[in-house]
């Protein structure tokens, strides 16, 4: 009966169902495991990293941890894992990022080696070729060794501060490094235009630890098998070459990651008020201070009074990003006097979390006082933002100086706070 029936004309498949056919072959044996640190600025770029690595033809697994856990239904096309970190809940709300980063390198050690293990004896799943962990992840290295498994880092700063974190042992054997406070002002002579208070430290109550996370984190990435940059060549070139001379591995500049797609990442862990878009619609060109210090930084209430007054007296209109926990001992906006947003006469919009690549990108913002996170500041000089600098910690310091006196697209607050 069946040799009756005419044949069923097999259907000749569209250019774009080729393509998909292409892209699924190339994706054979090429799967790539992926373990962002959970902090926003690291998330943020990991995930841009992976997406772009998918649309080259790779398949992505992410690794996780609970804490600051991803949400996997923003991405599809990707496998996530998630893997206990198994940090109290009294560590996981520490303010103090040295500790923080440190238990994170000790207690995810086990759960990620297993996790690992388990994926490379997954005989359904494609190969893994390699792990491209965060750099400030280093304990990954000895991982992926045990495991003979090339591991590429990310490092999600700036190829200058590298720079500098690369030559603490040098900085510690000149007397620059621990900081004395008489010294702030000097120029480090081997860093130009670096002066000490513009080295990368922070506060915390586990200074040895601090040199140690660094050590940890240049010395595991000069022993990876790469280290991908969200920079670019024109950006920092003379850095680079100082990086290429210091590390004995490929090093890839190939940001910036957010320019690559039209549409902007949704790795984000607080949720961005769209509100401020429709705001910034009803403002001139170029006349809104657009004020955020990103998802770590934390100001003191006397801080956080001179920043308000200042925006309020510069008579501009001001988006300002309020993150809950950006006020030491303050749940939002307690301490702001009463009456102060009504005097402004809708000429403030104050938020917790803003879209900040589309804020950014809008016309109305004229100037972006931030932190200077790195990913802050290069959104903001892909934008041609000009920025007003008041850098916290660690990265953020060198980041401030070579947008004022290097690029020159930004001016740094150096001398306190004063509305
Ligand atoms: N960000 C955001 N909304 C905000 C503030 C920040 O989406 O209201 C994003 C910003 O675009 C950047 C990241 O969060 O990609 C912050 O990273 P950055 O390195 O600037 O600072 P960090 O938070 O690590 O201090």
């Amino acid at each position: 009966m069946k040799a009756f029936l005419p044949k069923k004309k097999k259907k000749k498949k569209n250019h774009m169902e080729n393509q998909i056919d292409i892209q699924m072959d190339q994706r054979k044996g090429r799967r790539l495991v992926l373990f962002p640190l959970p902090f926003q600025g690291h998330i943020n770029p990991m995930l841009l990293l992976a997406t772009i690595l998918h649309s080259k033809g790779f398949s992505i697994t992410i690794i996780h941890t609970n804490f600051n856990s991803l949400n996997p239904s923003h991405y599809p096309n990707f496998t996530f894992h998630s893997i206990p970190d198994g940090l109290l809940e009294s560590e996981a709300s520490s303010l103090d990022l040295v500790a923080l980063a440190k238990l994170l390198n000790i207690k995810c050690t086990d759960p990620f080696r297993d996790c690992m293990d388990k994926l490379l004896s997954d005989a359904s799943e494609e190969p893994i070729s390699c792990l491209i962990s965060d750099s400030l992840f280093y304990f990954t290295q000895a991982v992926a060794d045990s495991l003979k498994l090339p591991r590429v880092v990310l490092r999600t700063g700036g190829l200058s501060s590298l720079v500098v974190f690369a030559a603490f042992p040098l900085l510690r054997e000149r007397g620059y490094l621990p900081i004395q406070d008489s010294q702030l002002e000097e120029l480090v002579v081997e860093l130009p235009p670096l002066k000490v208070k513009d080295l990368p430290m922070i506060n915390t109550v586990y200074p040895d630890s601090y040199y140690e996370i660094v050590a940890c984190m240049v010395n595991e990435s000069k022993a990876s098998s790469g280290i991908i940059l969200n920079s670019f060549e024109e950006l920092e070139l003379s850095e680079l070459d100082t990086l290429r001379q210091e590390f004995p591995i490929p090093i890839f500049p190939i940001g910036p990651f957010h320019k690559y797609f039209l549409t902007s990442s949704s790795g984000s862990l607080l949720a961005q008020d769209q509100s401020s878009i429709a705001w910034l619609d009803k403002q001139a060109s170029k006349s809104v201070i657009y004020a955020s210090f990103g998802s770590l930084a934390a100001l003191s209430e006397a801080q956080f009074l001179e920043i308000a007054w200042g925006l309020a007296n510069s008579k501009q209109p001001f988006l300002w990003v309020v993150r809950p926990g950006l006020v030491r001992g303050s749940e939002w906006l307690e301490s702001l006097p009463s009456g102060f947003l009504e005097t402004l006469n809708g000429r403030a919009h104050i938020i917790k979390w803003a879209p900040q690549l589309e804020v950014l990108a809008h016309p109305a913002v004229g100037a972006f006082w931030t932190h200077n996170g790195w990913n802050s500041t290069l959104e903001s000089i892909c934008e041609g933002v000009p920025m007003i600098c008041m850098p916290c910690f660690t990265d953020q310091k060198v980041n401030a100086k070579y947008v004022s006196q290097v690029w020159k697209v930004g001016l740094q607050l150096e001398n306190g706070l004063d509305r």
